[in-house]
């Protein structure tokens, strides 16, 4: 075992770690920023509770100043009138009230210029001879009025009267502090008057500071809201006033408080500091407290490598026991000389087997020997290879084998059982170049194949023939007999197929029911006929099953290059071509593709686009050919036929245009289109009159025709009763149940139904009876032969009669000729239409013939 040269210390306490350092220094940091934090906090209390005592300190001397001010006022203003010669003669003794009051010598004046309240003349025996309340005379005594003695005020003032000096008191008046000022009254140096000897009369004027004049003594002096003090009113700074006896005036004002208004500014941006500042400590700490983790972690990692050490022998031999590989060791030689437990249970096979034979007896790697591997890769280590042993039940296993040199002694490795991942590998490969229906190859390999062989057939100037092998009538066999069944068919379809190749030919299946055949030339045409022929015979024969008869044949698209196409994109799709043809003309056998044919695609590709662009631009015209009731040669209705006015072209009839449309998903907006104008110019029609308009099985597969017929009404007005669709057997044919359906809910809606060409298709009595039609129109085909067969006169009259048994009103297509509609008119059909009666009308031809005819 290897000795750790990390040394724990002796006293086994473990250092501190960074991360506890880191820790530490983290709880430090926010004790300091505490601390700091609340020292700015309480200095700012401190200066702005300094702030705000100033301020009231201010404040109260402000207020006693004011007070002061004021009492300053009323002795200077007292004492104008009373050491005044005119005063003393006009209110000493008597009072001169013609001067005094009428002349607002002394009075009145004080009231309106100053807001004294009261002034008195107190006579030399200390009554009051003169008063003055509020601007008015009154005979009121100054001890009446103010609710106290007043002599000794008189008495104070006429002790300073010898110093022309006046006596001022603060006092109470009903709990109002009022400014008192006594004076006597002297002639002062005035000297047209002789002062007698008598006591000096006094006057005396109060002053009350009344809630409104404390305001205002305040406001003079920049203090807000001067008042008495309210108890219990913190809001309000203090100032005390010690008036005459010691009362004390407590007065209180709307303090500034500057501050406090400093701690609400301050206070919050202190905090927000104190948050950044530990917001940004802290995210870096955190950063240095990982650091410190990540530090102590590979700390701790040192201290327990020597453990793990020696955990990791018995870890290994647990390992080599667990996993899946085995170990296995072998002389310079290639004799096997160990090999671990796992390789029995892997196996089955027994060590002692494999154990002193040369390696090379027991494995076979895929070019030659593992040993002669081994050697060569003297040196290297780690380097893999595949190779494979027969196991205990005598099954080939694929092992990778991994592998170094161990020195002189030999080579050592792993064994690894990839068995089952080189199956799924080898399945993956398989299903993407197969269909996994059939097991036939894919489009891809198909692909694969073309490429290749066109090359080598190319350069051997070989002709390779490409047969593009397609189902008809499948589509009913997946609908009605389910896709399992369809998937059986198909299997055996591609088995008989199969059949028909020789080894070094594909079939490939490259869609539903499609399947590709790559013949290798020379091969002649008839060859090749025969082929085909063989190919739909064997197809067309009945496949059982689950006791059913299924029958399907095909049809056959041949391109062959490389005289049709040298590549494999062209020549797929000119066998689909060719295909394309061979169904046209009638299923159930072959054409060559030629380049018309192509030729002929093109052109369909053009009048295609071509038709996209009439339908939006207006390029349709609808004709209308009438409908006659063949008893009375009464006009009972029309049939829309729609045109295609092309630029280039002139005027299309339908049947080089609807097969387009309804090939290319265009039917629904030609649909759409015929409808509404055919039902518009009907509205315009006498009432009497239908309009009959054909509509595709294709629209019926598209879905929403209930919707678009009802619209087409609504937005004509035309009523359901007036309009007829004409659907043909291939309606029901298609997808019987969903026709039945569609037909059931436009009956709903009020619009009749008639079954179109009749007698061209196989059961069309059957249908008769199970779907809601209203009338039958006989196909033309059987009309232009009357008179000259007597059976399709018959045909006609079972016909007829049998409409009549299902009350359907019988139309006969194709009236040529007079014989015609004589015969018919014979056999009691109800309605005709024709040539012979009218051709079809274009919509101001139509408009014509309904105004003679209504004439
Ligand atoms: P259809 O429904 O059998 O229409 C009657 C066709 O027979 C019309 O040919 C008409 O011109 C022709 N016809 C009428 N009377 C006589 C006659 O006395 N002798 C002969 N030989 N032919 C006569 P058209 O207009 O070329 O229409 C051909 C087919 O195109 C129609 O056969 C119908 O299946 C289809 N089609 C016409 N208009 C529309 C349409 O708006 N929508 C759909 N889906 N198909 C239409
Ligand atoms: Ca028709
Ligand atoms: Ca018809």
């Amino acid at each position: 075992m290897l000795k750790s040269s990390f040394t724990s210390p002796a006293s086994g306490a473990r250092p501190a770690s960074s991360t506890s350092l880191a820790q530490a220094s983290l709880v430090t940091f926010c004790a300091s920023l505490a601390v700091v934090f609340a020292l700015a906090v309480s200095l700012s209390l401190y200066f702005a509770r300094g702030l705000d005592s100033t301020e009231q300190a201010q404040g109260q001397s402000l207020v006693q100043k004011s007070i002061e001010a004021e009492r300053r006022l009323l002795q200077l203003t007292i004492k104008d009138y009373s050491f005044w010669g005119e005063a003393y003669r006009h209110l000493h003794l008597t009072v001169d009230m013609e001067w005094a009051y009428v002349r607002e010598n002394f009075g009145p004046a004080l009231y309106d210029d100053f807001g004294y309240q009261a002034a008195f003349v107190i006579g030399p025996s200390n009554r009051s001879v003169y008063a003055v309340i509020d601007g008015k005379y009154e005979t009121v005594a100054a001890a009446d009025w103010l609710g106290r003695p007043v002599d000794e005020w008189v008495a104070a003032a006429r002790g300073l009267a010898d110093d022309e000096k006046v006596f001022t008191a603060l006092t109470s008046l009903a709990g109002t502090p009022a400014l008192v000022v006594a004076a006597a009254i002297t002639p002062s140096t005035d000297p047209t008057v002789q002062a007698d000897d008598r006591l000096p009369s006094v006057m005396l004027v109060v002053n009350r500071l009344d809630p409104q004049r404390l305001e205002t003594l305040g406001a003079n002096m920049g203090l807000q809201g001067v008042r008495m003090a309210r108890p219990n009113d913190a809001t309000a700074a203090h100032a005390s006033l010690t008036g005459e006896h010691g009362t004390a005036f407590d007065l209180q004002w709307d303090a500034v408080r500057p501050g406090r208004q400093m701690i609400i500014v301050v206070l919050p941006l202190i905090v927000l500091t104190t948050l950044i500042i530990f917001g940004m400590t802290w995210v870096m700490l955190r950063r240095n407290t990982r650091a410190a983790r990540a530090l102590d972690g590979s700390h701790e990692l040192l201290r327990n490598s020597q453990a793990a050490l020696a955990q990791s022998e018995s870890r290994f031999r647990d390992v080599a026991e667990a996993s899946s590989d085995w170990i296995w060791e072998t002389d310079c030689d290639g004799r096997v000389t160990y090999l671990s437990d796992r390789f029995e249970a892997v196996t089955g096979l027994d060590k002692a087997h494999w154990l002193g034979t040369c390696i090379d007896e027991r494995v076979d790697l895929p070019d030659g020997s593992l040993l002669a591997w081994l050697r060569s890769n003297d040196g290297h280590c780690n380097l893999t290879t595949e190779c494979s042993y027969v196991d205990v039940h005598l099954h080939r296993r694929t092992a990778r084998i991994a592998a170094r040199t161990i020195g002189v002694q030999g080579f050592r490795g792993t064994a690894t059982d990839v068995t089952e991942e080189i199956e799924a590998r080898r399945r993956v490969e398989y299903l993407s170049r197969h269909d996994v229906l059939t097991g036939l190859p894919n489009r891809s390999q198909l692909r694969d194949y073309l490429e290749s062989r066109l090359e080598n057939a190319l350069a051997a100037s070989q002709s390779l023939i490409m047969l593009t092998i397609d189902l008809d009538r499948f589509k009913p066999v997946n609908d009605l007999l389910g896709h399992a069944t369809g998937d059986r068919v198909l299997y055996e379809i591609g088995a008989r197929i199969r059949q028909c190749v020789r080894s070094q030919d594909i079939v490939a299946r490259v869609g539903g029911d499609e399947f590709v055949m790559v013949v290798a030339g020379p091969i002649g045409h008839e060859e090749i006929e025969a082929l085909c022929r063989r190919l739909i015979e064997l197809i067309e024969q009945v496949i059982e099953v689950d006791d059913q008869d299924i029958h399907v044949s095909a049809s056959i698209g041949i391109a062959v290059s490389p005289g049709d196409a040298a590549h494999a994109p062209e020549l797929l799709r000119y066998s689909d071509i060719a295909l394309y043809e061979a169904k046209a003309s009638g299923r159930g056998t072959w054409r060559f593709y030629d380049g018309d044919m192509n030729a002929r695609i093109v052109e369909r590709r053009r009048l295609e686009s071509d038709l996209r662009y009439a339908i939006k631009h207006g390029e349709l015209r609808l004709h209308y050919q009438p409908r006659f009731r063949i008893s009375d040669g009464q006009m009972v209705g029309a049939e829309a036929l729609v045109r295609w006015q092309h630029p280039q072209r002139g005027l299309l009839a339908p049947d080089a245009f609807i097969p387009i449309a309804e090939d290319t998903g265009l039917i629904t907006a030609l649909g759409d289109w015929v409808m509404n104008a055919a039902c518009r110019q009907a509205s315009q029609w006498p009432e009497a009159l239908f309009i009959s308009v054909n509509v595709s099985s294709k629209e019926f597969q598209n879905g929403q025709l209930v919707e678009r017929v009802k619209a087409a009404l609504q937005r004509t007005g035309l009523t359901a009763a007036r309009l007829e669709l004409e659907v043909t057997e291939s309606v029901m044919l298609e997808d019987a149940d969903n026709a039945l359906t569609l037909m059931r809910a436009l009956k709903a809606l009020g619009v009749r139904l008639a079954m179109d060409d009749f007698g061209t298709g196989y059961s069309s009595l059957s249908y008769l009876r199970s779907f809601p039609f209203d009338g039958l129109k006989i196909d033309r085909s059987f009309v232009s032969r009357l008179g000259d067969s007597q059976p399709d006169l018959a045909i006609i009259e079972a016909v007829i009669g049998l409409g009549r048994a299902l009350s359907l009103t019988v139309t006969a297509e194709g009236v040529e000729t007079q014989e015609h509609l004589r015969l018919l008119d014979s056999v009691a059909c109800d309605e005709g239409q024709g040539y012979y009666l009218s051709r079809p009308l274009d919509g101001a031809s139509f408009e014509e013939l309904l105004l003679t005819a209504c004439h």
